[in-house]
C-alpha cells in the first residue's frame, strides 16, 4: 500500500483566509464583498484561501 503523503490541502477544512496585502489571518468567517482586512483594509474578496497548518 503506497504511502499517500500528497493528500490535497483545502483551505475549506481550515476556514480561514488570508490577507495577500499584509498576511493578516482571517478565522472568524469567510471574506465577503463588504470585509475589509482590519491591517491594511484589502477587500475581503481578495483574501486567499489558507492551506492547513502543520502544528
Ligand atoms: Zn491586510
Amino acid at each position: 500500500m503506497a504511502e499517500e503523503e500528497k493528500a490535497p490541502v483545502k483551505a475549506e477544512k481550515t476556514g480561514k483566509y488570508i490577507c495577500p496585502v499584509c498576511g493578516y489571518i482571517l478565522k472568524v468567517h469567510t471574506p465577503d464583498e463588504e470585509f475589509r482586512c482590519p491591517l491594511c483594509g484589502c477587500e475581503g474578496k481578495k483574501f486567499e484561501p489558507l492551506p492547513e497548518e502543520e502544528a
